[in-house]
């Protein structure tokens, strides 16, 4: 329901530029297809992207003679489904799980400022505390003091302990303090907030290596995953972020924030079809509630109905 609620302008934008462009129309010809085209760019699917669906769409109707418009929403689902599935984004639960197998799973989390990397890092936490996990936070975004401040602000509310060691510190220090916290105390998962200094990428870079190889010396393969969180309200700026976060580190996972008042969420799909990277989770809100592990049956749902 939150999430039919987050995705309301996207879905607005899509329904009504849908409907638009098969008013009158009984067969999904090419004019339709143009009006689908606009209408997958304006919701910042992403040009290539919007391209593959179109080829596919059109597969279809060169392969079955008659299409009708009726069918188009139905087809369209299908077809967004099927490329988030071959993506391996959206899992078919609403479930924060953690791989069993692995003690403690070491999440580092890595984005620029101002997407709601800290907020998402809040929201995790409460989910897995929620479901009984232990959870360890570590506050090495220590470039800014508001991260660190903001960081210890949602482990006092969800009730799990920050490793901080203030501002200016090193970033380095504090992962290998948290992953060590994490060990000791036998935690489900330890969670590595980290700063995203984009316009230094050779920084960026060094210091993401450098909290990963000292995070190591306590587990071989950590981090197990390495987030990036990008606001989804941006658009196609946050498809920029990824290429320059991909470039800088081994990214395995997204995020992708406040998807409630935009109309592109479109952007989801994209993403996910350039960068082959798993979607996650989604924001849908400032709430601590408003973290959904991305369903992509629910999501392409939301998306028409
Ligand atoms: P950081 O600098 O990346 O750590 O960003 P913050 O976590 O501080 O978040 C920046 C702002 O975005 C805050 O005001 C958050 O409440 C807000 N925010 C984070 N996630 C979402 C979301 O999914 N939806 C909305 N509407 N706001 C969000």
């Amino acid at each position: 329901e939150s999430l039919d609620k987050g995705l309301e302008k996207t879905k607005t934008s899509f329904f009504d530029q849908l409907s638009k462009a098969v008013i009158g129309k009984s067969k999904v010809d090419e004019e339709v297809l143009d009006d689908l085209e606009e209408m997958l760019v304006h919701a910042d699917v992403g040009a290539e992207t919007t391209i593959r669906i179109i080829r596919r769409i059109e597969d279809r109707v060169a392969r079955d003679k008659y299409v009708s418009t009726g069918e188009l929403d139905r087809i369209l689902r299908e077809e967004i489904a099927a490329l988030l599935e071959e993506n391996n984004s959206g899992k078919d639960t609403d479930e924060f799980v953690l791989p069993a197998n692995i003690k403690p799973y070491v999440i580092m989390v890595v984005g620029v400022n101002g997407v709601g990397k800290t907020t998402t890092i809040g929201k995790l936490a409460a989910q897995f505390h929620k479901a009984g996990k232990k959870v360890v936070l570590g506050a090495a975004d220590t470039f800014r003091a508001a991260a660190v401040d903001q960081l210890i602000i949602w482990g006092d509310r969800v009730g799990v302990p920050v490793i901080s060691h203030g501002m200016n510190t090193d970033p380095a220090s504090v992962a290998f303090d948290a992953v060590k916290r994490g060990v000791e105390m036998e935690a489900d998962v330890v969670i590595i907030d980290t700063a995203g200094r984009l316009h230094n990428k050779v920084g960026l870079m060094n210091e993401l290596s450098k909290i990963k190889r000292v995070m190591q010396k306590f587990i071989e393969q950590a981090p197990h995953e390495v987030l990036l969180v990008l606001d989804g309200s941006t658009g196609q700026n946050a498809v920029q972020q990824a290429r320059e976060f991909t470039k800088a580190t081994d990214v395995t996972a997204l995020a992708i924030t406040k998807l409630d008042g935009t109309a592109k969420g479109g952007v989801v799909i994209g993403i996910s079809d350039e960068f082959k990277i798993p979607v996650k989770y989604i924001g849908v809100g400032e709430k601590i509630d408003d973290l959904q592990v991305f369903n992509k049956h629910e999501f392409v749902d939301s998306l028409f109905t």
